[in-house]
């Protein structure tokens, strides 16, 4: 049996956040990670040697706030900027390349609709996204697709107000050489004990009792920065039981589906396509593709919402066959030879996940600081699910660790 005054659940962003702050303000900690690997949902694998691919996060949000910005400034990483990933490139719509222009035409649409969902959040108008914007333009169906990609649900799943409470000032950057490899940097010098699940945590006496794989802990304090996903399905069982308004607050605030899928070529292919397109097909709607990412031989496919649930679902040779026809699709079919190897992620399937990042049910919008309350002063919770203006974020995540941290100390 080990005894410590605070015990980290998790060894994501929050958790190593957690972690660093409580060795600069010198507190007794354990922080235990249930996997093998410290991280999370940031993750880096290689497609082949010197070509890195984030399974997880991949862009670096807010970056004069963003810890690992520091990181990858100070080893002077290769960062690419990009505001463009949302409405980018060209479209090939249901067997035709639209005209160059058509992306100025979606931001715009984009924009207004952005517009007409503020106005719905500034009236306190708690519905969903599809309920606050324009489902019959031309390019609703665009929004759907890519919206769902970013927010990890559906339109008709997605709390507007959660939707505008989001901050986004600075433009986004990616690490070339992957942000899940940044963030194994960041954990550097961070006391961690891996493939160490908690079981359970009973506050029902005087001191905590975590039951782990590994044995029994007795601490004063926890902090829990496992995802939602994990919370929701009684990954951890709290003895008492969680109160309603935890429950509650927990059940507001789902993970959705979002993976990330690269197809490598053994030889340069694809050249004549653009950068980004996007291949729109009736029924499946909008799949956006990224060509030679960093200059890499490989083409890089997000999803997000429902189809990238029911894609996870398909497994992975479906999804890569249903990618390479889309693909071929916009390529014609000679073009495109099958992969010689390919990446998919399946966060949804990650026991220790359970699914992408959070987003607030409609009407669940202000469940994100219910979230974030402790239980009995000294529970304590932190994660991207449990802050309301950057949430889905390694950012978010990050201050969430760290002010977790100080009210625990
Ligand atoms: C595909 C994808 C793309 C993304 N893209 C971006 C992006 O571009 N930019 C961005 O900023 N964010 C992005 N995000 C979101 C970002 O990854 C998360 O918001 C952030 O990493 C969450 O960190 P966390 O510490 O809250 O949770 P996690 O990273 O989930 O950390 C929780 C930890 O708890 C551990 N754990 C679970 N159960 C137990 C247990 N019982 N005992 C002990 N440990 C346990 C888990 O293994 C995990 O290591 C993306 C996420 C995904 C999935």
């Amino acid at each position: 049996m080990t005894t410590t005054k605070i015990v980290i659940v998790g060894a994501g962003a929050a958790g190593l956040t957690a972690a660093k702050e409580l060795q600069r303000i010198e507190q007794d900690f354990l922080l235990l990670e249930a996997s093998h690997r410290i991280g999370g949902r940031a993750y880096t694998e290689a497609l082949a040697p010197g070509m890195p691919f984030d399974l997880g996060v991949h862009w670096i949000m807010e970056p004069s706030i963003n810890p690992l910005m520091r990181l990858a400034e100070r080893d002077q990483l290769r960062l690419e900027k990009d505001g463009k990933h949302y409405t980018a490139g060209r479209y090939f719509d249901d067997g035709e390349w639209l005209p160059e222009g058509s992306d100025l035409e979606l931001a715009a649409f984009w924009d207004k609709q952005l517009e007409t969902m503020a106005q719905a959040s500034r009236e306190n108008r708690e519905t969903s996204v599809f309920d606050a914007i324009d489902n019959d333009d031309r390019w609703a169906t665009y929004f759907h697709g890519l919206y769902a990609k970013e927010f990890t649900r559906d339109v008709d799943q997605a709390s507007v107000m959660d939707a505008m409470a989001f901050v986004t000032r600075e433009e986004d950057l990616a690490v070339a050489g992957g942000l899940g490899n940044l963030m194994a940097k960041y954990g550097v010098g961070v006391p961690v004990t891996l493939n160490s699940a908690v079981r359970s945590v009973d506050y029902s006496g005087s001191r905590l009792k975590l039951d782990t794989v590994k044995g029994r802990i007795h601490a004063d304090k926890v902090i829990m920065t496992v995802s939602n996903g994990v919370l929701s399905s009684n990954g951890i069982e709290f003895k008492p039981t969680l109160p309603d308004w935890k429950l509650d607050a927990i059940e507001g605030l789902p993970l959705g589906s979002h993976n990330r899928v690269a197809l490598m070529f053994g030889k340069p292919v694809l050249h004549e396509l653009p950068e980004y397109f996007t291949v729109n097909t009736a029924g499946d709607g909008p799949i956006p593709f990224r060509n030679h990412p960093f200059g890499y031989d490989y083409v890089e496919i997000v999803t997000g919402g429902r189809i990238a649930e029911w894609m996870e679902k398909s497994g992975e040779p479906a999804t890569v066959d249903f990618l390479l026809a889309k693909l071929r699709e916009a390529a014609g079919s000679k073009a495109v030879p099958n992969p010689d190897r390919h990446i998919v992620s399946a966060w949804n399937g990650d026991p220790w996940v359970k699914g992408a990042y959070s987003c607030a049910q409609p009407g669940a919008a202000d469940q994100r600081p219910i979230l974030a309350q402790p239980i009995d002063g000294r529970i304590f919770f932190a994660g991207e699910a449990t802050t309301s203006i950057a949430y889905g974020s390694v950012h978010g995540a990050c201050i969430s660790g760290r002010d977790a941290a100080r009210a625990a100390a």
